[in-house]
């Protein structure tokens, strides 16, 4: 297949790189000078987007995956698949796809989770959101580029879940802290919290796969200074995502509210910015409750 590749930065370079790896013709376009393995580079948008059988982005926001829609869009053929696999809001990825669809073009919204590791690794979790058609173009790609593809529904189902799984994230990373930092102060080895709640209805991703204790558990940021891995502004940005959502939908999310402005005050105050997201830890362990 011939495929435009649009943002090729942490997570969109190794993905086009597992593309061109599996045989397929890429073209690529970043704003900023990038080399990628098997990829030949574009000199902007719409060149990497025309006479595609597929065109995927990878972009850091809404907004800007707004203004490249409005530049590639009239470029691309009729029938052409259309997949976003940024973490966006659930609004402009439906304004886009309406876009596209107007255009004669086959939308679909896959934002990923598994990050830059599973990037690499063409380990991704793709969860989709588009018409039945749409989807099926696109799986092939998904296959390569990840493990596992959800179709979620129509144009923006996959959006809802990427941020719906990351608010449970966010959330359950902050109980997993604060109840580390609990054991901490009641005198509970580490080690045994682990093995109790691991294994305990308190277990979660956070804890069993991605402990937030250094030399606890699996290997995880928290064994390498807390470097990201995913980092916290990333969190923050995907919570606020949710909290748009759920104000857009009428709905009832106090422990996002929670986890939203705990991140917030992370990252804005507490120079958590650059850290992992379970940098929480080390955070909650410096305060006590007054
Ligand atoms: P990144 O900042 O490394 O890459 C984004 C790339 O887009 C950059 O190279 C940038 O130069 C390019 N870009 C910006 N504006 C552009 C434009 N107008 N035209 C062309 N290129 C443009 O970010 P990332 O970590 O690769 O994340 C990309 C998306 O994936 C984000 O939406 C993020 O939320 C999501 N995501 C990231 C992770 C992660 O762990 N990094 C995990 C899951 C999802």
């Amino acid at each position: 297949m011939k495929i435009g590749f649009i943002g090729l930065g942490n997570m969109g370079g190794p993905m086009a790189t597992n593309l061109a790896k599996a045989g397929h013709d890429v073209t690529g376009f970043d704003m900023a000078p990038v080399d990628i393995d098997g990829v030949t580079m574009a000199a902007s948008g719409v060149e990497a987007a025309k006479g595609r059988d597929v065109v995927i982005t990878m972009l850091p926001n809404g907004q800007i995956l707004r203004a490249v829609a409005n530049e590639i869009i009239p470029a691309m053929a009729k029938g052409t698949a259309f997949v976003d696999c940024s973490t966006v809001d659930v609004e402009s990825a439906r304004d886009v796809a309406k876009q596209a669809l107007d255009a004669g073009l086959l939308p679909v919204d896959a934002p990923v989770s598994g990050g830059v590791g599973g990037a690499s690794g063409g380990t991704l979790t793709f969860m989709a959101g588009g018409s039945a058609e749409a989807f099926a173009k696109a799986e092939p790609l998904f296959e390569i580029m990840g493990q596992k593809a959800v179709h979620c529904g129509d144009s923006g189902a996959g959006q809802a879940a990427k941020i719906c799984n990351n608010m449970i994230l966010g959330i359950t990373m902050i109980g997993t802290c604060e109840a580390f930092a609990l054991a901490d102060k009641l005198g509970l080895d580490r080690q045994k919290m682990f093995d109790v709640v691991s294994t305990s209805s308190g277990y979660s991703w956070s804890m069993n796969a991605y402990c937030p204790a250094p030399g606890v558990g699996p290997q995880s940021p928290a064994d390498n200074d807390y470097k990201p891995g995913f980092a916290a502004e990333l969190m923050l940005k995907d919570l606020r995502l949710s909290q748009q959502a759920a104000e857009a939908a009428d709905a009832d999310t106090p422990m996002g509210q929670a986890a939203t402005a705990l991140y917030e005050q992370f990252v804005e105050n507490e120079n958590g910015r650059g850290m992992d997201f379970s940098a929480m830890l080390p955070r909650f362990e410096k305060r006590s409750r007054g």
